[in-house]
């Protein structure tokens, strides 16, 4: 249940911090996350991916607001539900590739600044993107964006990226080692230093998916954490993350993974298939007096 009594508590205190600002939108934020999601209705059933039992929500009153914990949580889950098949899907039609895993960053910057950062990486990518499409190697590739709060308050955003490649890729005249990769994205980003940039190789059986680097590629965009430190720091996130997608995906991925379809799970939150009838019918009510989830077998509503 990836802890939801821990989340439904950092979502009370992000409520808070949006009280505390005089602004209205911000005090219709607060309303919203503070009633966000007391009453769960899901179905346990055995997972796919490792044989544990896996909670498929199946009734939520979801605030939507993109910087609720909950719902952020949400988010993930259904990114991840929808690239898990189109991926199984891309993998069985295309054995012979495989994917790297690089991850691009700039340096911190103030929160103040991030619009204006986020605006050069994008830039950045597409330039990074135009320069590999000339190699015979790329395919496609997924990528995320994460942004994470230093002890000083400074923002550090960065791409979490999976590339798909055909085997050329690690013959010898074509491979980038780590300095390469480092040169290209600060040529593509037009950096006056060197970022901190390196890549993986992604080990994984052929048809097989990546799960593991999935999993590292999808997730928060901002952790709960850092969302519950400072509310000066949480207003100016909202304002300067306002209208950025979390997750972007490019050329034959996005044959088996849909843009439009990761935009409408960021807007709206819905994949259209939450009315599965498998496995256990549970629910879990938020208990205000014990600041806990309370667990029932069967569904309440
Ligand atoms: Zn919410």
């Amino acid at each position: 249940m990836d802890n939801l009594g821990a989340l439904k508590r950092d979502s009370i205190r992000v409520a808070g911090f949006y009280s505390l600002s005089d602004r209205e939108d911000f005090q219709q934020y607060a309303e919203r996350i503070l009633n966000c999601s007391g009453h769960f209705d899901f179905r346990l059933e055995p997972g796919q991916v490792d044989g544990r039992m896996f909670a498929h929500i199946q009734r939520a009153s979801w605030c939507r607001c993109r910087w609720c914990p909950l719902c952020q949580y949400a988010r993930i889950s259904k990114f991840r539900a929808r690239n898990f098949k189109g991926l199984t899907r891309l993998m069985a039609d295309n054995p012979d590739l495989c994917w790297i895993f690089p991850t691009l960053t700039i340096r911190n910057c103030e929160i103040g600044d991030l619009r204006s950062q986020l605006r050069l990486m994008s830039a950045g990518y597409h330039r990074l993107v135009r320069t590999l499409s000339r190699r015979p190697w790329l395919r496609g590739y997924l990528r995320s964006l994460e942004v994470t709060r230093s002890e000083l308050g400074l923002a550090h955003p960065h791409y979490h990226v999976l590339l798909l490649v055909s085997s050329d890729y690690f013959q010898n005249d074509q491979f980038l080692k780590t300095e390469d990769w480092v040169n290209l994205w600060r040529r593509s980003a037009r950096l006056d230093y060197q970022p901190y940039t390196f890549v993986r190789k992604v080990f994984s059986r052929p048809h097989q998916l990546p799960i593991k680097a999935l999993l590292e590629v999808i997730k928060y965009s901002v952790k709960p954490a850092d969302l519950t430190d400072d509310a000066d720091w949480l207003y100016e996130l909202t304002d300067q993350f306002h209208r950025q997608r979390s997750l972007t995906v490019g050329g034959l991925v996005s044959n088996y993974v849909s843009q439009r379809q990761l935009d409408k799970i960021e807007s709206e939150m819905k994949t259209g298939d939450e009315q599965n009838q498998d496995g256990l019918p549970c629910s879990l009510h938020w208990n205000y007096r014990r600041e806990k989830y309370d667990f029932c077998w069967g569904a309440l509503s």
